[in-house]
Parts: structure tokens; C-alpha cells; sequence
């Protein structure tokens, strides 16, 4: 196996000093920079997003009172194409939050070699707390409210935490009344009935295996011979089991929010209800054991998803990691401080935005099918995915060869370079 040999003490000084959001981006933006030769001037602009609407969304309650809530839309930068990135209804959403999560979908974005830049946004909502007719006025307002800013060629919003294929029906419709005619590719993520892709759904789950697929025959390990353990059990979680357990992988361990179930020769995971399916159901599994999500973590098997939630190896649980190779399958699952401890003990970690990238590229297929109004088969969707992925893959290995790098360090090493070279190509204006 090779190792990873970029990095420094200093690197994991800074780690451990700031791991906000924007922070990591940042200085993720730094560290792919020093590989290559890019004017200053463009990693400056780079460090910033292009923009951030803040809106006030006034909203009336089924009671008839108004509560009014606080809605964002960052857009990190547009050079490639019109920006693209889920809306969030979550308590905890915030502007830096947005801009983090915007910059992440220009690498995202990038390193798929899709025409579209990076956006996030979202309101500070605790959405189970609405009805369902609440919801839907507060989306149709928020809507109203960012209306300027998005639009088929300028913005492509799209479901993420608390929000759902619904929320952007909700959203696709009232944009297409006030623009006066039918606009589905305003959004992506929409039931299939009103221009919603096959395939969306499952599509985050699919790059996932894909990639684990692939980062397995890269250190010539045979498929069928590995052992994979899934933090997570939702859409991303289950369908990278599903998939991978088709294709001969022994999925010994998967979890959810209330616990881990193991089987040390082999769990079913179809047999498994997924989040959607049947919300927090592994733990109620029959299975030999049981372990808590951290002993997951720790589990001696080849592969390691951790596919539920951010921040989950950190500088505790990293050392204590024993499998071989992790593949990110949720946003953000490593700081910066446990990926410099992986890199010392040389356990490769494939990054979130290569890895769960077939979210945004079946997106992109969606927005596609939208605007020529010409509809695709699951199978060509599923085609379309493997065929967008093992590019990426193979464009991320060159550059991982190239530099003697992480695999997280090679992925933005693709993406930056492509942003870089559409800045320098357009220039600057005026
Ligand atoms: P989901 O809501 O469908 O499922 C999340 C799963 O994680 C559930 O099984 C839940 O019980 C479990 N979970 C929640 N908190 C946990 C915790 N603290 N410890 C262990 N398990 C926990 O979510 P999802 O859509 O599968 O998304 C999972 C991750 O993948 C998130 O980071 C998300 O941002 C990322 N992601 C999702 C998509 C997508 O389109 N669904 C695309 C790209 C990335």
C-alpha cells in the first residue's frame, strides 16, 4: 500500500486549533494550493463566497399567529456553470455554516467535471416542529424570498438535511407561478412525477460502492474477500451496503442513531429497514451482537463507511480505527486533526466529495432531463453514474500518483485545478 507523505507537524498544530466549518474549508483550499501553481489572487477570491443572501421569512402558524425565521443562500463561485447545492431546514443552520457547505460543492462539483459552481442554504427551522401546511408556506416563502437569486441557469437548489423531494415540488411550483410558466429545472431532487430523476434517491449510496469498489482494486484486494463495516443505515448507508453486499462484499456491521449490529460472517443488509424505511429499526435487528456506534468505528475489517453524520473520527476515535481503508460516505465525517492521524499511520481515507458525489451528478442528470424535457431510464441513469465515476476516479488516481498524496489531498488537487484554469481562462472583469 502506498503511503501518504504530505503534511507536517505544523499541520496537525493548526488541526487541532479551529475546526469550524469555514476553517476546514480554508485551509483544505491551502493545502491543495501548495501543489499547484494558481495566482494568488484567484485563491484569495476562493477563500470567499461570491455571495450570501440573508432573508427574513415571515411565516403564519396554523394558529393564525406569524413566527419569522432567518433564511440563506451562499453561492461560492459560478465560474464553471450556475451554482448548485442542497437547502437545509435545521436549527443549527447558520451563514458560515451555508458558506462552508457552498465551497464544498465547487470541489464537489469540480472534481465530477460538472458545469456548475457551489451553493448551500437553508433555513433556522426545526422542521418536525411544523405541519405539514406550515412547512409548505414556509418553503413557498422562502422561495419568494431568494427568487432573484436562483433560477435554471443561475442556481439549482436541492433537497438536503430536514428538506425532501416535497419541499422541492413546494418550491419548483411556486417559482413556476411567479415566473409564469413551467420550470422544473429550477430544482433537483423532485418526485419523478413533476421532472424528478429515476435514481436520485439511491444515488449518493451507488458512488459510494462504486468508489469503494474501486479504491479496493487500486491496492489489489479482491472485493468478494472484504469485510465492510456502515456507520449509518440511511439512504447513503443502506444503499452502499445493499449494492456492495450484491457485488460479493461481506457487510459485517451496520448502525443507526441507537446503536451498531454486527455478524462476523455476514449481515443481510436488504433484510436490514433502512431510515426510510422503518426509522431506527437496526438496533431491534436479530443478529449474535450488538456494539455501540464508537466500537463500530473500531471494528478490524478491511473497509470502514462511516455514512450517518460529520465529525465522527476525530483525534479519540481515529487511533483507534483498524480497518484498512475508510470511504466517506457522509459530509465532513473526519476533522482535520483525525485525518493527519490517518495519514501517519497510512490508512488511505477516499474523501466525501468523490465519494457521495453521485448525489449532485445524478442532480446534474436530472437538471438535464428537465430542460430538454426528455426523460431518462433507471438504467441509463445507473450507466451514466458508473461511467461519471470512474472518470473521476481515474482523474483523482492520476493526480494521487502525481503528488505522493492523501486521497483527500488528489481530489482537490482535480478540483481546484479545474476552477483555477476556468478563472484564468475567463479573467478577470472588468
Ligand atoms: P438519513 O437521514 O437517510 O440516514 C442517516 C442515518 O444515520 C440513520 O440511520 C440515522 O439513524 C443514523 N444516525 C444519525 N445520527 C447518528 C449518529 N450520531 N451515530 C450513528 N448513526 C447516526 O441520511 P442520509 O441521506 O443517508 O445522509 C447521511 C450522510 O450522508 C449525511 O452526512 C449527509 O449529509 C450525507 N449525504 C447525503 C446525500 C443524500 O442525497 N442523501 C448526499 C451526499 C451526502
Amino acid at each position: 500500500m502506498s503511503t501518504d507523505s504530505s503534511g507536517t507537524h505544523d499541520d496537525r498544530q493548526e488541526a487541532s486549533d479551529d475546526e469550524s466549518a469555514v476553517a476546514i474549508a480554508r485551509r483544505q483550499l491551502l493545502r491543495a494550493a501548495k501543489h499547484l501553481d494558481i495566482d494568488s489572487s484567484v485563491i484569495e477570491r476562493l477563500k470567499h463566497p461570491k455571495k450570501v443572501q440573508e432573508v427574513t421569512v415571515p411565516v403564519e402558524q396554523d394558529d393564525g399567529t406569524v413566527e419569522v425565521y432567518t433564511g440563506y443562500r451562499a453561492q461560492h463561485d459560478s465560474v464553471r456553470g450556475p451554482y448548485k447545492g442542497g437547502l437545509r431546514f435545521q436549527p443549527e443552520v447558520t451563514r458560515d455554516e451555508c458558506v462552508a457547505l457552498a465551497m464544498w460543492m465547487t470541489w464537489k462539483c469540480a472534481v465530477m467535471d460538472l458545469p456548475f459552481g457551489g451553493a448551500k442554504g437553508g433555513i433556522a427551522v426545526d422542521p418536525k416542529a411544523l405541519s405539514d401546511e406550515e412547512r409548505e408556506r414556509l418553503s413557498r416563502r422562502f422561495t419568494e424570498e431568494i427568487r432573484h437569486v436562483i433560477g435554471p441557469t443561475r442556481d439549482i437548489p436541492a433537497p438536503d438535511m430536514g428538506t425532501d423531494p416535497q419541499t422541492m415540488a413546494w418550491i419548483m411550483d411556486a417559482y413556476s407561478m411567479q415566473e409564469g410558466e413551467t420550470i422544473p429545472g429550477v430544482v433537483t431532487g423532485k418526485p419523478p412525477v413533476i421532472g424528478g430523476s429515476k435514481g436520485r434517491e439511491g444515488a449518493p449510496g451507488r458512488s459510494v460502492a462504486i468508489v469503494t469498489r474501486e479504491v479496493l482494486d487500486y491496492y489489489d484486494r479482491d472485493l468478494t474477500e472484504t469485510t465492510v463495516a456502515i456507520q449509518g443505515y440511511g439512504s447513503v448507508g443502506a444503499n452502499a451496503a445493499r449494492l456492495l453486499d450484491d457485488w460479493g462484499a461481506t457487510i459485517v456491521s451496520v448502525s443507526d442513531v441507537s446503536g451498531a449490529i454486527y455478524d462476523p460472517d455476514g449481515l443481510d443488509p436488504r433484510s436490514i429497514p433502512s431510515h426510510d424505511e422503518e426509522p431506527e429499526a437496526v438496533a431491534r435487528h436479530e443478529v449474535p451482537e450488538t456494539l455501540s456506534n464508537r466500537e463500530l468505528l473500531a471494528l478490524d475489517v478491511d473497509v470502514l463507511i462511516p455514512a450517518a453524520v460529520g465529525n465522527v473520527l476525530t483525534d479519540e476515535t481515529a487511533p483507534e480505527v483498524q480497518a484498512d481503508i475508510v470511504v466517506e460516505g457522509a459530509n465532513g465525517p473526519t476533522t482535520t486533526a483525525a485525518a493527519e492521524v490517518f495519514r501517519e499511520r497510512s490508512i488511505p481515507v477516499v474523501p466525501d466529495i468523490l465519494a457521495n458525489a453521485g448525489g449532485v451528478t445524478v442532480s446534474y442528470f436530472e437538471w438535464l432531463q428537465d430542460i430538454n424535457r426528455r426523460y431518462w431510464s433507471l438504467q441509463r441513469v445507473n450507466d451514466e453514474l458508473e461511467s461519471e465515476m470512474l472518470d473521476a476516479w481515474n482523474d483523482v488516481c492520476a493526480e494521487f500518483e502525481n503528488h505522493d498524496v492523501t486521497w483527500r489531498d488528489a481530489t482537490y488537487i482535480v478540483a481546484l485545478s479545474r476552477v483555477a484554469d476556468a478563472h484564468d481562462a475567463r479573467g478577470l472583469w472588468p
